[in-house]
Formats: C-alpha cells, sequence, structure tokens
C-alpha cells in the first residue's frame, strides 16, 4: 500500500527545493526520516501554526503557473497535515475537494459595466479542476504527475474549461480582460466608483448570478 504521508512529505520537498525554501526542505527530510524511523508525525505538526510557520510559506508567482502551483502546494499540505494528525484519507478528500463557485471581478457603480480579468479566470478553473485531479492522480498513485504544472495547464480538461467559462462571460455580457490590473476608471463611461464584485458560477457553469454580498449597483 502507498505511504501517502511520505509521498507527500516528499512532494513538499521538491516543491520547496524548486523554490529555494531550503530550510523548509530540510525540516521535511527531517519529518521523513522520523516517519521512517519510528512513524513519528509530532515534528511535522510543529511546522503549522504562528507566525513565519509552514502555513506562511507562498509558493508560485501571480502568473498563471504560479496559480497552479501554489494551490498544489497548499493542497499537498492539507494532505500531509491530515494524515500527521490521524485523519481519514476521505474525510482530509472532501475537505479538499469543496471546490468553490466564486469569480471575482470588477462593476462599475455607476454604469453597472462588469469585467473579469484573466487571471480571475484562471483562479476559478484551477479552483474548480484541480481538487479533484489531485484526488484521482493520488488514488492511481500517480501523484508527481500533478507537479508538471506545465502539462496540466495545457490539457484539454483545462483549456475546455476556460474556454466554457468564457463563453458563460461573454453571454453575460461581462468584460473579460486580458491583462491582470487594478481597475481604476470605468472603461464605458470613466466613472471612478469602481468596485471589486463577486458572482457565483453555477448549474454546471451554464448560470452566472450575483453573489449577495456586493455593493449596490446604480444602473440607470
Ligand atoms: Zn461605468
Amino acid at each position: 500500500m502507498t505511504d501517502y504521508y511520505k509521498l507527500s512529505l516528499e512532494l513538499l520537498r521538491t516543491i520547496l527545493l524548486e523554490n529555494q525554501y531550503n530550510f523548509w526542505a530540510n525540516w521535511m527530510t527531517e519529518d521523513i526520516e522520523n516517519w521512517e524511523k519510528n512513524q513519528n508525525t509530532e515534528h511535522h505538526l510543529r511546522a503549522y501554526g504562528g507566525m513565519g510557520s509552514f502555513n506562511d510559506v507562498v509558493i508560485g508567482n501571480q502568473d498563471s503557473e504560479g496559480l497552479w502551483q501554489g494551490r498544489i502546494f497548499g493542497m499537498l499540505q492539507s494532505l500531509a497535515y491530515g494524515l500527521a494528525s490521524g485523519n481519514a484519507l476521505e474525510d482530509i478528500f472532501s475537505r479538499i475537494n469543496s471546490a468553490s463557485t466564486q469569480i471575482s471581478g470588477w462593476r462599475c457603480q455607476d454604469c453597472g459595466a462588469a469585467r473579469i480579468n484573466a487571471i480571475d479566470i484562471e483562479r476559478f478553473v484551477c479552483a474548480n479542476i484541480l481538487p479533484q485531479l489531485f484526488i484521482n492522480h493520488l488514488k492511481d498513485n500517480k501523484l508527481a504527475k500533478v507537479l508538471d504544472t506545465n502539462k496540466l495547464l495545457s490539457s484539454e480538461e483545462v483549456s475546455n474549461k476556460k474556454a466554457t467559462i468564457e463563453q458563460l462571460l461573454r453571454r453575460a455580457s461581462i468584460e473579460i480582460a486580458s491583462d491582470n490590473n487594478w481597475l481604476w476608471t470605468c472603461p464605458k463611461c470613466g466613472s471612478s466608483k469602481v468596485c471589486s464584485y463577486r458572482w457565483e458560477i453555477i448549474n454546471n457553469e451554464t448560470t452566472i448570478i450575483e453573489s449577495d454580498d456586493n455593493l449596490e449597483i446604480n444602473k440607470p
């Protein structure tokens, strides 16, 4: 049987080394040794909590690849932490697999114009595809595969999902911005009353509705 705990520690260490987090990579090495020697997870659990702890490690830049890398790292942390705490694999899976339906963007409070940045579409697609993919790969004993983010990003599943979301946004007259910049003024009416805004994508990605925690829009 696969030793998922050891596997998650090894993958965490690989990512940490790639990102020059040598301190934490060495920490994982010690965790692996403790596990192999006497099945002890206490040192790993000590990595979490408090300032400058293992939870604060940031992986990936603010681009699409970085987004996926950061999320994979977070899921590996959840897996390692959950197993170290003695949680059942299925419980950890259901925690990892709580996909979000929310997507963020911008809205002009004066004219109602709406815009979503490309990176937020990416974030939505990643949040919706990656958890199940992670779990499937883990079950098939191919978890090391998810570290290949380049391959993931160019997969058919990812590009199809992205295309579906983009089509849905266009139908809802939400502009898609190719840049990932902060929006200061409305591109339609020039108003500076632009606010961040949230929507929910529901019914198998066929419907987009406004979240109920948004600022009021004074449409003309
Ligand atoms: Zn406007």
